[in-house]
């Protein structure tokens, strides 16, 4: 079977990309192992599929080359994805900070893709395992050979978008690193991300009673010159921590490295701990609880001051020496605590690193040294921020590529 294009990869980056080319006139193979489309869409944002955030900029995605994503962004922006989802009315909202939502569900993400499919009339291969990719130098419109379980597909282009490594369990593979690697390519050490920390059980045994407790909190960490900081809930897990702002620091964060969590991002805790002492006849958890109960759990403030130093929560505030309190006061605003890792790919949103960025060229995101070889979406060293930024590099990617590919 030949073909002007066979994409690999029937996710978010793989449908986009093959309904662009289709609809440019190419003839569009799309080739996926799974029964089932795009599962990752329809398990999306709680099942509404949070598809873009109209904020979007090159500094909500982490990268070894921060710039490299530029390009595409610019040439496929939140109103251009925008514009497809009014065209098939879809109905949406948004929820918080940019944030787009279906009001329905995720499937009708899914279905406006395959319908764009469809009009571009591309050729899908479903439960189609590929077993072998061969690259063939000399004439163009065969450039390789895809070998798979459903017979052989020879293409002029080939585009990779069969994603990263989190959620294994719906059928996410290292096929792209592994290919990138067949071809020279260099990859970027690959990491679970957008995903929960996890705590020694030791450190965390004061806090496994608190499981589901949520605060607004600020948090960051510094490794090398990549600073994160976020300020959204946390969530307080059986294991550790999670929540939007565990979430995005965790993109962040190494192993090795501390966090700093500032549960008491409005005030300053050690200046307000100092004149509750002269105010208050209360413990120290009832004058704190008086003052910030709005802002800080009973639940989370009794375990922390307890881990913090035993007793102190039941004791008079105006009995506790200035200096304890001061030190508790900038521990409330510079909380330092360890992960002992994170959850790791079964719930990780999404895989930082990829293929290296230094291998693809960023106008087209084909490879510099394989003409007609592409690598789209998550597959490549770029990772986007929760609230819709994965998305909407899949869609720009998907279609600077679709762009670019020709016919030959
Ligand atoms: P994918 O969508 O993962 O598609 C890859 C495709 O390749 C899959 O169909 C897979 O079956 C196929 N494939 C893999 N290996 C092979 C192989 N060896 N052979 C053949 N086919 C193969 N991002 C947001 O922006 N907003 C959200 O609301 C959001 N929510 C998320 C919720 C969860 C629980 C998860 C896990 C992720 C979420 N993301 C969200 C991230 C987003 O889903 C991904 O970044 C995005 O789907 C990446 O698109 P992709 O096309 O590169 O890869």
């Amino acid at each position: 079977m030949k073909f002007d294009v066979v994409v690999i990869g029937a996710g978010a980056a793989g449908l986009m990309c093959a309904g662009v080319a289709g609809q440019r006139g190419l003839r569009v193979a799309l080739l996926d192992h799974s029964a089932t489309l795009a599962e990752k869409i329809r398990i999306s944002g709680g099942g509404r599929c949070n598809f873009t955030n109209l904020h979007t900029k090159p500094e909500n995605f982490l990268s070894a080359n921060p710039h490299f994503c530029r390009s595409a962004l610019s040439r496929y922006t939140p109103q251009d994805f925008l514009q497809l989802v009014g065209q098939h009315r879809i109905p949406f909202h948004e929820k918080h900070k940019g944030q787009l939502f279906c009001d329905e569900s995720s499937q009708d993400i899914i279905d406006m893709l395959w319908a764009e499919c469809e009009r571009g009339q591309v050729q899908l291969r479903q439960r189609c395992t590929v077993d072998e990719i061969q690259k063939h130098d000399g004439d163009a419109r065969q450039r390789f050979t895809v070998r798979t379980s459903l017979g052989e597909f020879n293409c002029a282009n080939l585009v990779i978008a069969t994603g990263g490594l989190s959620i294994p369990k719906i059928g996410a593979t290292d096929f792209a690193f592994k290919l990138a690697q067949q071809f020279g390519l260099r990859v970027v050490e690959t990491r679970p991300a957008l995903v929960p920390l996890t705590f020694d059980p030791h450190t965390w045994a004061p806090f496994t009673a608190i499981s589901g407790a949520a605060l607004e909190v600020e948090v960051h960490t510094a490794v090398g010159k990549e600073k994160g900081q976020f300020r959204e809930d946390l969530l307080f897990t059986h294991r550790g921590l999670s929540g939007p702002a565990i979430l995005q620091i965790s993109s962040y964060w190494q192993p090795g490295h501390d966090l700093s969590i500032n549960l008491l991002p409005e005030m300053d805790a050690a200046e307000l701990l100092l004149k509750l002492k002269r105010q208050s006849k209360q413990t120290v958890l009832n004058a704190l609880m008086s003052e910030c109960g709005a802002l800080l759990p009973r639940s989370v403030a009794t375990a922390w001051l307890d881990k913090v130093s035993p007793s102190l929560a039941e004791s008079k505030i105006a009995d506790v020496a200035d200096k304890l309190l001061r030190a508790v006061g900038a521990a409330l605003n510079d909380w330092r605590i360890r992960p002992q890792g994170s959850e790791g790919y079964r719930k990780a949103e999404v895989t930082r690193g990829g293929v290296d960025t230094r291998d693809i060229q960023q106008q087209s995101l084909e490879v510099r040294t394989v003409p007609g070889l592409y690598f789209i979406g998550e597959a490549v060293d770029v990772t986007g921020w929760l609230g819709g930024y994965n998305f909407q590099w899949a869609w720009a990617s998907a279609v600077t590529a679709a762009l670019a590919l020709s016919a030959t």
